[in-house]
């Protein structure tokens, strides 16, 4: 997905423009603005927050749906029962109940697998925030008095100069650390939306006194929400969903933006048929994911694409075809000395024989190995990157004639 610099970058921008948006609307004098002002101002979150969730719905993203929703009910909330002093009932009930389901909420959202929303799942994480303010709203109008003590003692002792009350501020930041850590180790938008709606949440609670914090703020999860979202729909049509590389629409996209000299090395695995006939279309794709691993992890500053099928693409810029041979041995070698190891014993082959059979994908210790055949060539050779591609694409059939797992130059 996006590289870390993003994820940490886009919710921080976020926060950081909605502050100084807010700090200079009011210090132009706009504290007292004109009533179209007021009601875009107010009304922005709703339709931000609205759009992201419609168009979550119509990507089949139920998580950021169920995100956009939750951070709109709490916008709501804010709007129709916090725009009074917090001493005031139920108002300090609802602002108490309110940030201690938030941030648990916020956290129950990193774990959710992402699902479309018919599946019950999909179907939760959308209805959790408005059927958690049902339930509550029956409660507190069932009794108004529940919660009353514990919010009054709680509002009492407020933290960092804040308005929230020492539970609610460790659980904001128990959170903010679990989707930090999220954003930085997983690869996914979620995390960096997460991120970023627990400390624009955190923020505009603990200071909810201040004029017009909640619109700019809320607007900028809006943003936020939807610029990861888009990006993350972006994302899946230049990605390749098994291996989690480029796929050749963004090799075609890459190659549009090469300056200067450049090598490109056709990478196809060796007998690939014969393992799937041998262990399965599922190992076949396992081991199509390690290559894909590899590739990332030895190539060396190279960008890997998978071309198609069984074929990958290395895009090298700025080297010649002699300044990539040796990255290519390194990876041809890593390749072929890893041990994929077969965990499920009804995709190992039955008679020894049969392993025996097969050439390339040769079987050692139990362990299927794999190879792979390299063709390199460069804008040295040729001009267009078609015809490098192709160039490429003729030494790897000669690195194939001569006996496969090896490289050839073009
Ligand atoms: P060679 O050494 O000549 O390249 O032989 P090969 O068997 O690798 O080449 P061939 O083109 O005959 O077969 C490619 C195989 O790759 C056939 C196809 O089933 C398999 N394959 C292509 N894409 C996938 C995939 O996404 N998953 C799995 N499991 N197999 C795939
Ligand atoms: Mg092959
Ligand atoms: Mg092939």
């Amino acid at each position: 997905m996006s590289p870390i610099f993003m994820r940490l970058a886009i919710p921080a921008v976020c926060f950081a423009s909605a502050l100084i948006l807010r700090n200079w609307f009011i210090s132009h004098g706009l504290n007292n603005p004109t009533e179209e002002l007021t009601f875009l101002l107010l009304n922005l979150p709703y339709i931000l927050l609205a759009l992201t969730a419609l168009l979550a719905l119509l990507s089949e993203h139920a998580v950021e749906a169920g995100i956009s929703l939750c951070m709109l009910c709490a916008y709501w909330l804010v709007q129709t029962q916090l725009q009074v002093p917090l001493e005031t009932q139920p108002a300090g009930q609802i602002y108490y109940l309110l940030n201690l389901w938030l941030p648990c909420l916020i956290f129950a959202y990193a774990f959710m697998p992402e699902q479309s929303y018919r599946q019950p799942l999909g179907l939760a994480a959308i209805a959790l925030a408005p059927v958690i303010i049902i339930l509550l709203a029956r409660l507190l109008a069932f009794d108004s008095q529940l919660f009353l003590a514990s919010a009054q003692q709680a509002l009492g002792n407020p933290v960092f100069g804040s308005h929230l009350p020492t539970l609610s501020t460790a659980l904001y930041l128990m959170v903010f650390g679990a989707c930090l850590s999220l954003c930085i180790y997983r690869q996914q938008t979620i995390e960096s939306s997460l991120l970023g709606c627990s400390l624009i949440t955190y923020s505009t609670f603990g200071w909810i006194h201040l004029n017009h914090i909640s619109a700019f703020m809320f607007s900028a999860i809006g943003v936020l929400l939807s610029i990861n979202l888009i990006i993350s729909l972006l994302s899946i049509g230049y990605r390749d969903e098994l291996t989690q590389i480029g796929n050749r629409r963004a090799l075609k996209q890459s190659a549009k933006n090469l300056r200067g000299s450049y090598a490109v090395a056709m990478v196809d695995a060796d007998y690939f048929k014969k393992i799937n006939d041998q262990y399965g279309h599922d190992l076949g794709d396992q081991a199509l994911r390690v290559i894909a691993g590899l590739l990332r992890k030895t190539a060396d500053g190279a960008k890997p694409f998978r071309y198609g099928g069984e074929e990958f693409c290395l895009l090298f810029k700025g080297k010649s075809t002699q300044e990539v041979i040796d990255t290519l041995e390194k990876i041809r070698q890593a390749i072929a000395n890893y041990d994929m190891v077969i965990r499920d014993k009804k995709h190992r082959p039955r008679a020894s024989k049969q392993g025996e059979k097969r050439r390339g994908a040769s079987r050692r210790n139990g362990d299927l190995r794999l190879t792979v055949s390299i063709g390199v060539a460069s804008s040295d050779d040729s001009g267009h990157f078609d015809q490098v591609l192709k160039s490429a694409d003729k030494a790897l059939y000669r690195a194939k004639a001569r006996g496969r797992n090896r490289v050839q130059a073009a």
